[in-house]
């Protein structure tokens, strides 16, 4: 960039400029911010707006862009939201004033992190901003004022956790293009701006907080930098958090269950949306933290629950609170919005509009509930605190407000006396000088005295000639006139004072009132916030109970058993699409035991097993859960390998991602781990894939304990149940009926009979010529009679030992395989039995011949 035609005020911009390269700066210029040379060319796309030029007939043109200044907290955003940073200079003197060029200065420095309006940000999510090192983890949400950290991680939770956590911007102590998150996280999704940071580390006393974490000295010593203690001071003590006692989902996981979001990037359509009642914003992040942390302790589990149920037995109740609740607004960031100098009187009203509305949430409490189990308390003394506040602020400010805080409006009148005289100066100044004329006309008998005003003498009393020998001693000549004379008195001296500078002095003091009930305010900053997660527990716990109601959920059992038994089971999200056509389920699994599901495609295979996890993470979040009745095992993981997924992005073949994932859940497999296997090695051919499927599968089973449901549509695989006594073989139904194909979407013991693929091609609406085609194709290799290359495949021998599969597989492929046509041929059997001809004798007798000829092929 070229810094020529300086200008003074050129000048001035590359003095700011030099110290903030690495941001937009936004220059004041009169009412619009503008940018210059490459700061412009790059922010006029994202915002929107025409690329100009300063100098335009000079040969030098220097492109710029502007914005006006009362909309610029949009513009930020937009800009903080493209992953940039922004540096705000500011005019700091009233031009009017400025001699030569008006004093400019950086007021303040915002990152993705950093925001400027907290209340333009989606109000449901947090902000965080973190610093990771090796085996640390910290963030802070700036706007809400959480703080968390973590320790005794490795490089893949930390990963995990920078995936699950809304983290806007990355702290660290190496540069972004040799950062290890830079590489790892998604590209795709929300964009995270990596900030590297080398300067020293805070010693505030809020890293003491933070168990004296470097991370956390590092994060804090950042926002430091940036905008001093500005933002600290609405930090609450950091929390630890600890990564073995939350209910481990994969990031992957929550992708895959669709927690947040859909594969599409919206809201609607994720569990979030389904099931979120809340009614506060706080509310809203409690509801998101839960499901993204689950809980693993069954105490805390259960003070949850006995929440929710005590709400949803107290219908009016609830419904009064939640009615209540709506009025708070988001109170942590209206606090939060107090803190930058721009904070005017509305946003100090609504700021005590929402402390007093959560006020009145805790009054109608104690008077429509008095003994509420549960119900979460305030600090000792705060509830007084904030009422005193509330009461003061709504006793001083006027309802409507200015957004300037230097010209009057906000004070109402009987606040401080010294403003009640100025503002009665001020606005009643011509009425005074009646008053003062009619008083002394009368104290001096002169009929005809007036009070005028001129500019050079200011105020003055008139007596014409005729009277002047009624003046007073006490007047003071001021002129003479030929026809009259003019005086002053003390009086009117004082009048005259008080009445020019009464309007700059209700200025003053009208600011240093908002000024006080601001600090009072911002002194009550512990209260606030502890207020803020009181509600936010309170409507969280009235958000689940509303759900709990208004859907039929039911508050869960821990089995003691160790058994998975969910009966009339839903599933949350596909549920409230489909109303009464969706076909609940009952749905049982031992610890230890595989579900292995078979079924046509869209008969419910995927439903049924996402429905699972979803309850499981409902219940863990301290939720109650879609089903009639729910007895869950406490899990500590959820692990997902569900269809192909959007990781083509990130230059991983399908094939790739689900070993990746198949990976991921062998190395993490715990005895209380959930693991949901919808489709695996359908990535490769058929062989690959299912040799593949099986042996994940024998693995798994062969560890201790785990929960596992796996959908495939390798039909060979369901023989394995003939093998592990704790493989159940359920299918989806379906009937056929001719060409007719109906999906029952009820869970049925046994496996699927048949693929139907080619029907559900059908009724996509592939050409009739290609789906007869298909059907030849199958006859034909249907009638290979189970010597196929698929059957053959099977090697349905259990493994002698793990290592068995380090062998060459070739050599374990047995063409022939009796055991699978043993199988076949009793199926066949089975299907073609006439039932009603039979005695039980007879069926006895067929009975023990199918279990010879099992015996006999070698089992
Ligand atoms: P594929 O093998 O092709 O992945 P799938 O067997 O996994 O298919 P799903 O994706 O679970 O099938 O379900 C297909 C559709 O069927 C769903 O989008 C939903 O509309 C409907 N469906 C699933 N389960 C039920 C149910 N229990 N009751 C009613 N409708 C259902």
């Amino acid at each position: 960039m070229e810094k020529s035609q300086e200008t003074p005020l050129m000048r001035q911009y590359w003095e700011m400029k030099s110290a903030h390269t690495d941001k937009i700066l936004l220059f004041r210029m009169g009412d619009f911010f503008e940018m210059f040379f490459d700061d412009a060319v790059k922010a006029a796309p994202i915002l929107g707006i025409a690329l100009t030029s300063r100098n335009k007939k000079s040969a030098d043109e220097t492109p710029m862009c502007g914005v006006p200044h009362h909309s610029v907290g949009g513009q930020i955003n937009k800009l903080l939201s493209a992953g940039l940073k922004v540096a705000i200079c500011d005019q700091v003197e009233d031009p009017k004033f400025a001699k030569g060029i008006v004093k400019r200065a950086v007021t303040r420095v915002l990152t993705p992190g950093m925001v400027y309006d907290a209340e333009t940000l989606e109000s449901s999510k947090p902000n965080f901003v973190a610093a990771a090192l090796e085996t640390e983890l910290a963030v802070v949400d700036v706007t809400t004022g959480e703080a968390l950290f973590w320790r005794g991680l490795d490089a893949a939770k930390t990963l995990a956790l920078l995936r699950a956590l809304p983290v806007a911007e990355i702290v660290t102590r190496t540069p972004a293009s040799e950062n290890p998150f830079d590489q790892e996280l998604p590209k795709t999704g929300e964009r995270r701006l990596i900030s590297r940071y080398d300067g020293p580390a805070s010693t505030h006393e809020l890293v003491r907080s933070g168990a004296g974490l470097e991370v956390a000295g590092i994060l804090i010593g950042y926002i430091e930098a940036l905008e001093g203690d500005a933002r600290l001071r609405f930090l609450r003590p950091f929390e630890e958090r600890f990564w073995s006692q939350r209910l481990e989902i994969s990031p992957t996981g929550l992708r895959h269950l669709e927690v947040f979001e859909t594969s599409r990037g919206e809201r609607a359509g994720s569990l979030l949306a389904a099931v979120d009642r809340t009614r506060t914003s706080m509310g809203a992040r409690l509801l998101r933290s839960r499901l993204a942390f689950p809980f693993t302790d069954r105490h805390e589990l259960e003070l949850a629950w006995s929440k929710v149920e005590a709400w949803g037995s107290r219908h009016r109740d609830l419904k009064l609170v939640r009615e209540a609740l709506i009025r708070v607004g988001d109170l942590e960031r209206r606090l939060t919005r107090l803190g930058p100098s721009t904070a005017n009187a509305r946003d100090l009203r609504s700021l005590q509009s929402s402390v007093q509305a959560g006020l009145d949430v805790f009054a109608l409490i104690d008077s429509v509930v008095p003994a509420f189990p549960h119900l979460e308390s305030l600090p000792p003394g705060a509830r007084e605190r904030l009422l005193e506040l509330s009461l003061k602020i709504d006793r001083c400010l006027l309802e409507e407000l200015p957004l300037s805080v230097r010209q009057g409006g906000m004070i109402k009148e009987g606040v401080r006396p010294e403003l009640d005289e100025a503002l009665k100066y001020a606005t009643h100044g011509q009425e005074l000088l009646m008053e003062f004329e009619a008083r002394e006309k009368a104290a001096t008998e002169i009929p005809s005295l007036k009070v005028r005003y001129n500019n050079v003498f200011g105020y003055y009393i008139e007596i014409t000639n005729t009277h002047k020998d009624k003046a007073p001693k006490h007047y003071l000549r001021k002129q003479t006139l030929t026809s009259a004379e003019r005086y002053t008195t003390d009086e009117l001296v004082e009048l005259e004072r008080k009445i020019l500078s009464s309007q700059t002095r209700r200025f003053e003091l009208e600011y240093e009132v908002f000024e006080s009930l601001k600090a009072g305010a911002l002194a009550a900053t512990p209260d606030v916030l502890a207020l803020a997660q009181r509600l936010a527990e309170i409507d969280l716990a009235a958000s689940w109970a509303q759900l709990s109601l208004e859907r039929s959920y039911v508050r869960p059992v821990i089995s003691e058993s160790g058994r998975l038994q969910l009966a009339a089971s839903r599933h949350p999200v596909v549920e409230q699409k489909l109303g009464m056509r969706f076909t609940a389920n009952d749905i049982e699994l031992d610890r230890g035991g595989c579900l292995l599901l078979t079924g046509p495609n869209m008969a419910g295979k995927s439903t049924l097993m996402r429905q699972v996890a979803l309850s499981v993470i409902l219940a863990q979040s301290g939720g109650f859960v879609p089903a009639r009745r729910a007895e869950l095992p406490l899990f500590d993981r959820v692990f997902t390998r569900i269809g192909a997924n959007d990781s083509l992005s990130e230059g991983l073949s399908t094939f790739m991602v689900e070993m990746k994932e198949a990976a991921e859940i062998v190395g993490g497999l715990t005895p209380r781990s959930l693991v949901i296997l919808d489709e695996l090695g359908r990535g490769t051919s058929t062989f690959d894939g299912m040799s593949l499927a099986q042996a994940l599968l024998e693995y798994l089973l062969g560890q201790q304990g785990g929960y596992f449901f796996f959908a495939t549509h390798y039909h060979e695989l369901t023989q394995l149940a003939a093998l592990y006594p704790q493989v159940k073989n359920a299918h989806m139904a379906v009937t056929d009926r001719g060409e007719e194909l109906r999906f029952l979407y009820s869970l049925r013991a046994g496996p699927a009979l048949k693929s139907y693929g080619i029907h559900v091609a059908q009724l996509a609406g592939l050409p009739k010529s290609l789906i007869r085609r298909a059907s030849e194709l199958l006859k034909s290799l249907e009638a290979d009679g189970g010597h196929g290359p698929q059957m053959s495949l099977m090697d349905l021998s259990r493994p002698a030992e793990e290592e068995r599969f380090d062998d060459d597989i070739d050599e374990r492929v047995d063409p022939v395989d009796p055991v699978a046509d043993a199988h076949r041929e009793i199926a066949r059997t089975i299907r073609e039995l006439p039932l009603d001809q039979l005695t039980p004798l007879q069926a006895l007798v067929r009975l023990q011949e199918w279990q010879s000829t099992l015996k006999d092929s070698g089992h």
